[in-house]
């Protein structure tokens, strides 16, 4: 089932967002559905409290072209990064048509839970370091303007609350 995609700004997309407790019926519920609704945005990542849902939890499938490699991380941690970085040219489903550079670390070990309720751990480089660092700091209430200059930002937040308004309008008619 596909889920409304929240856009920015919302205090849902501020929150710092809870710990899975535990993997049940639910929760692999709400992975299907956050995975149909990336897929079908498209989008290569998505983070639980994007779609309103305040819970550790992200998708994302970072091959383009290729066989697709859906994963689904319930309460991920970054456990190393590297001092080299990596800038990427980074957008956000919540975000929609806007694109800034963000320097983060080129690699990262990520541990976290799976679907099937074991501890996995992996070490990303190249899009995923930056699509698995980008939807974590969601979790944290962080987005990627946050990393920009405050006129960057605050241009990028009026144009999305007309971009809002401009949605709310076409609802009534
Ligand atoms: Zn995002």
């Amino acid at each position: 089932m596909l889920r409304p995609i929240l856009i920015h700004p919302d205090p849902r997309l501020k929150k710092l967002c809870d710990p899975v407790a535990e993997v049940t019926d639910e929760i692999r519920r709400l992975a299907d559905d956050m995975l149909e609704t990336m897929y079908d945005a498209p989008g290569v990542g998505l983070a639980a409290p994007q779609v309103g849902v305040t819970k550790r939890m992200l998708v994302m499938d970072c091959i383009k072209d290729g066989t697709p490699e859906p994963m689904v991380l319930i309460n991920p941690e970054i456990t190393w990064g590297s001092e080299d970085l990596n800038v990427y040219e980074e957008g956000c489903l919540s975000i929609p048509d806007q694109y800034a550079e963000v320097k983060r670390p080129a690699l990262v070990s990520v541990r976290w839970t799976g679907l099937d309720g074991k501890a996995d751990e992996r070490t990303f480089e190249g899009l995923w370091a930056t699509c698995v660092q980008h939807e974590i700091d969601h979790l944290n209430g962080k987005l990627f303007i946050d990393y920009l200059g405050p006129l960057k930002r605050q241009m990028i937040t009026r144009k999305m609350e007309k971009l809002k308004r401009e949605r709310a309008r076409s609802v009534d008619v």
